[in-house]
């Protein structure tokens, strides 16, 4: 998983100092999008809209919160997951039909 850094004054240690977290895996995501036919996009869109906490590379201090996931973001990843399985089912099932005439 990639790391982000940026420079930061922490509370703790009364200092800038070089804060840290993980990154979404941009790279690893298209693969699983790719090779699921496009069922993991739903994942991908959820976890390139959360990010983990700032850290601070020193004491370890929580700088930044957890950035949650507004609603309407979920809601999306939902809709366009359900879509591709509904889309992913219809094709399965015309290609079931059209086999059996
Ligand atoms: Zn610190």
């Amino acid at each position: 998983m990639p790391t982000e850094y940026k420079r930061i004054r922490c509370p703790t240690c009364h200092a800038i100092r070089r804060a840290d977290r993980n990154a979404p895996d941009d790279l690893m995501h298209l693969a699983l999008t790719f090779l699921t036919g496009g069922l993991w996009l739903g994942v991908w869109v959820w976890r390139a809209t959360t990010r983990d906490p700032w850290r601070c590379g020193v004491c370890g201090r929580n700088l930044g919160g957890r950035t949650r996931t507004p609603l309407w973001v979920d809601v999306l990843a939902v809709v366009i997951l359900a879509a591709i399985v509904a889309v992913g089912l219809a094709l399965w099932i015309a290609a079931a039909a059209g086999q059996t005439r």
